[in-house]
């Protein structure tokens, strides 16, 4: 079997593309431009590259970019009153907290202080809430990413036996649910699944989001499964995901590499929701 390698690069420079043109249109018609803020506390060298990457591609896509950067000896009331004051902001449309915050500050408690029209991480307990029942919401962006990766190779959703490996809130939760919605029959592998193996060889789409190295070969993987790596890991000066990619060649129907797979997608799902934040702030 051929296994085709799912381009994740090339799915999210469309939507960015698909995004960029929208947001001009929203800019002409209502005179505002969407914003996104991006909250960074201390000095963490990864979370600047996040940071710096999701501000570069706001900007490359017209949406305006409003960083705030606080010491990493921000106080929980300093790091709430920011938050709040761009929750009371017109200017800003969505609001990001670039996680892990530094040991002393309430994660939880300060992302929760944004309001869930801003929520461009849907991260906050009311948008998990607004997932849970499928109603008007922002949805965590990589989850959304891999149903992009998904619906744009014409992967059919309903009816499909997925295998979501990891149960984070980040990720796996939430994919699962955006899963359900989408009339998909999920399992949910979690470090205490016994069987787990058995379990993903039932799978005709096996999402890996369990965040360990190589966890995954083709003993796990139905013969002409689509499998979806979420897994990122600098390895001896490399990336490399939850799955041993190789492994899977000949053996899956589709597979996405680590790098260029789920990662270019986050970003471009960012955009999207904060385009979208703008629209639901307006309406
Ligand atoms: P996490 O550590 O919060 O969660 C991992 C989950 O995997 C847990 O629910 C745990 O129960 C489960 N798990 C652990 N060992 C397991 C096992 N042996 N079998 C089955 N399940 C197991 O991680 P996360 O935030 O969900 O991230 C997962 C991975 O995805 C990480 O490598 C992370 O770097 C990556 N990630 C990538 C992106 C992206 O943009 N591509 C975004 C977020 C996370």
């Amino acid at each position: 079997m051929a296994t085709r390698i799912i381009d994740g690069k090339a799915t999210a420079d469309d939507v960015r593309v698909e995004v960029a043109t929208a947001v001009a249109a929203f800019t002409h018609s209502t005179g505002t431009t969407p914003g996104l803020a991006t909250i960074l506390v201390g000095d963490d060298p990864a979370s600047e590259v996040y940071v710096r990457n999701k501000r570069r591609a706001a900007s490359a896509a017209g949406i305006a970019d409003l960083h705030v950067h606080l010491p990493g000896d921000a106080a929980q009331d300093e790091v709430i009153r920011v938050v709040d004051k761009l929750a009371a902001d017109p200017a800003v449309s969505g609001i990001l907290v670039q996680l892990p915050l530094p040991d002393g500050l309430d994660a939880a408690a300060i992302i929760d202080r944004i309001p869930w029209q801003k929520d461009v991480d849907g991260l906050t307990t009311t948008s998990a809430g607004l997932l849970a029942r499928d109603q008007i919401g922002l949805r965590p962006c990589t989850p959304s990413g891999v149903l992009t990766l998904l619906d744009a190779h014409e992967i059919p959703l309903a009816g499909a036996e997925v295998v979501v490996v990891g149960r984070s809130e980040l990720v796996g939760r939430p994919l699962a649910q955006l899963m359900l919605h989408r009339h998909s029959t999920v399992t949910t592998v979690h470090s205490r699944t016994r069987n787990s193996s058995d379990v993903m060889r039932r799978a005709d789409i096996l999402v890996v989001a369990a965040g360990i190295p190589g966890l995954i070969g083709r003993e796990h993987v139905k013969k002409g499964a689509t499998v979806i790596d979420v897994g990122i890991h600098r390895v001896g000066g490399r990336l490399r995901g939850d799955v041993r990619f190789d492994e899977l060649l000949g053996h899956a129907s589709h597979l996405t590499p680590v790098p260029g797979g789920v990662g270019p997608m986050t970003i471009a799902e960012l955009l999207r929701n904060t385009l979208r934040a703008a629209e639901i702030q307006r309406a």
